[in-house]
């Protein structure tokens, strides 16, 4: 799925080809894509809006349009906005395709079909209750510390939870994880002020390398220009199970925390501190 790093590589890429442009057409290849409003509202409200700015806030991609609205999009498990020139290029599986006026189509590959297109007045419905942006600057330690405090989940749950803590997924999650020698299945409140000051930098410069790498391509990530990141290749144990550990070669494990795969390794990062 992609996450923050991959989200940030698609809003940069896209940025050049969209901001200033009008929307000159939508096609809907599958009209379920539209989560609000009403399919033929979408079109008519969408169509003929300059596009003023993109941003990202979590895994969401906003698009701030000139008549007020913000169109916002999900790329869930297994979407990509690619750009192309000519519709002939269009990718298979694409379930929507945004037309610009200076002849760029945007097309939304989604094999999965869990992609999501919204069009709404006030973004904030939908992202004003995601946690902090982990790269902001007053995303701090100390604001880790205070939001960890307490908190009984495991630390791979909270970590993933958009309310907590925004735009990180299980990927980066592990990753940072690995990086602090904390096992997924901790608890919150178990965690020494020394471990949350090193998650804390690490959740920092492993977002940082995954985005200057351009995103992880593990599965069906795409950048808007068709080609994949590069940042899998960097993984310690995300998506490595079975494979040994690049600190002491045990062999990488994968447990299910509230339903997620999590990859770790057992020496590394065991269950008691
Ligand atoms: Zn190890």
């Amino acid at each position: 799925m992609p996450e923050l790093p991959e989200v940030e590589t698609v809003k940069n890429e896209l940025s050049p080809y969209v901001i200033g442009r009008c929307v000159s057409g939508i096609t809907l290849l599958w009209e379920g894509i539209v989560k609000e409003p009403s399919v033929d509202e979408f079109r008519s409200r969408l169509v003929g809006q300059r596009i003023a700015g993109i941003a990202r806030r979590g895994k969401y991609l906003i698009f701030s349009l000139s008549g007020g609205d913000s169109l916002i999009v999900h790329l869930k498990m297994t979407g990509s906005l690619i750009v192309g020139r000519d519709l002939s290029e269009e990718p298979k599986f694409t379930r929507a395709i945004i037309h610009l006026d200076n002849g760029i189509h945007i097309f939304f590959r989604d094999p999965r079909k869990f992609g999501v297109l919204r069009l709404v007045r006030d973004s904030d419905s939908i992202v004003g209750k995601l946690g902090p942006e982990p790269l902001d600057a007053d995303f701090t330690p100390q604001v880790l510390a205070q939001r960890l405090a307490k908190r009984k989940a495991p630390m791979k749950a909270l970590l993933c939870d958009q309310n907590f803590i925004a735009g990180i997924g299980s990927m980066y999650a592990d990753e940072a994880l690995f990086a602090t020698g904390i096992h997924p299945m901790r608890s919150a409140e178990s965690l020494s002020n020394e471990e949350i000051e090193h998650l804390y930098k690490a959740i920092g410069e492993i977002l940082w390398a995954a985005i200057e790498n351009k995103g992880a391509s593990v599965n069906t990530y795409f950048r808007p220009d068709g080609t994949k990141g590069t940042a899998h290749y960097e993984f310690k144990v995300a998506h490595r199970g079975g494979e040994p550990c690049v600190k002491c070669g045990t062999p990488i494990e994968r447990v299910v925390v509230r339903g997620r795969g999590s990859y770790f390794c057992p020496r590394c990062q065991p269950e008691k501190p």
